[in-house]
């Protein structure tokens, strides 16, 4: 374990059952940096995401998140979860809730912001996704590309270190995506540590520091975007490759 890393993932295997999904990843990903994990569908990265934020329990290994074992009982893991915000490929807003208020409610109740306070932090993470005009607006009101940027301001608010997003982009109508990765882009370049599945192979190589490619249970081959998408190593990862590009 080493402090100098947000996210430290050693050796980190996940089974349901007889099948072993995760079968040993070790990632490491450090304070700023933005890493894209691209792969087939069923390869368990959605699983290996879980696992950073225990709503998965991993069968075998660590995952340190700040340097804090999320597997040790003495590890506060409300407040660590705190720390990651996350988003889905389907936004999960709360439907009966406005805008504004799926964004307060967190702040409010879980770190007792002021009720004043919290909404004008929301309105400020309104304005970074660019939909400050939808406070008042009902979820079932906006488009899923304004949705899914809702969500990412409502993650935010919590004031996250880290931020893991799930095929974000995948659940959207082709003219919404472009936004949301706008969105998305602006937080890396401010410098928001992010863990990114994603199936846009441009964002990825223009967004991340480093791409991992995921691939039956296990990170086959990671490096630079230039690495892994001009000169990759493994056969699996160039099969991959010729499919998506
Ligand atoms: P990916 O996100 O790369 O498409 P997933 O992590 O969603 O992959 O799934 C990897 C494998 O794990 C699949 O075979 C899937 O059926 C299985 N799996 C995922 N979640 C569960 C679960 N809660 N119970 C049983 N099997 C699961
Ligand atoms: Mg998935």
């Amino acid at each position: 374990m080493d402090k100098g890393y947000k996210v430290q993932v050693e050796d980190l295997h996940k089974s349901f059952g007889d099948n072993e999904v995760l079968k040993g990843v070790n990632l490491n990903v450090k304070d700023n940096e933005v890493v894209c994990m691209i792969g087939p569908s069923g390869s368990g990265k959605s699983t290996f995401l879980r696992c950073l934020n225990k709503l998965e329990d991993p069968t075998n290994g660590h995952v340190y998140i700040d340097g804090y074992d999320i597997s040790d009982p003495k590890t506060n893991l409300d407040l660590v979860r705190q720390n990651i915000g996350m988003v889905f490929q389907h936004f999960n807003l709360f439907p009966h809730l406005s805008v504004l208020k799926n964004i307060t409610l967190a702040p409010t109740q879980l770190k007792k912001a002021d009720d004043a306070e919290a909404k004008k932090q929301a309105m400020h993470y309104l304005d970074i996704v660019g939909l400050t005009e939808k406070a008042a607006a009902m979820p079932s009101q906006l488009s899923g590309g304004q949705q899914q940027r809702v969500a990412i301001a409502r993650a935010l608010a919590m004031q996250p270190d880290v931020m893991l997003f799930d095929e974000p982009t995948s659940a959207l109508d082709p003219e919404m995506v472009g936004d949301v990765l706008a969105v998305m882009k602006r937080l890396a370049q401010q410098g928001m540590t992010m863990i990114v599945v994603t199936h846009e192979m441009g964002f990825a190589k223009s967004v991340a520091d480093r791409v991992a490619f995921f691939h039956d249970g296990l990170i086959q081959e990671e490096g630079t975007p230039e690495q892994v998408f001009d000169h990759p190593q493994q056969p699996a990862t160039q099969s991959f490759l010729n499919k998506v590009l």
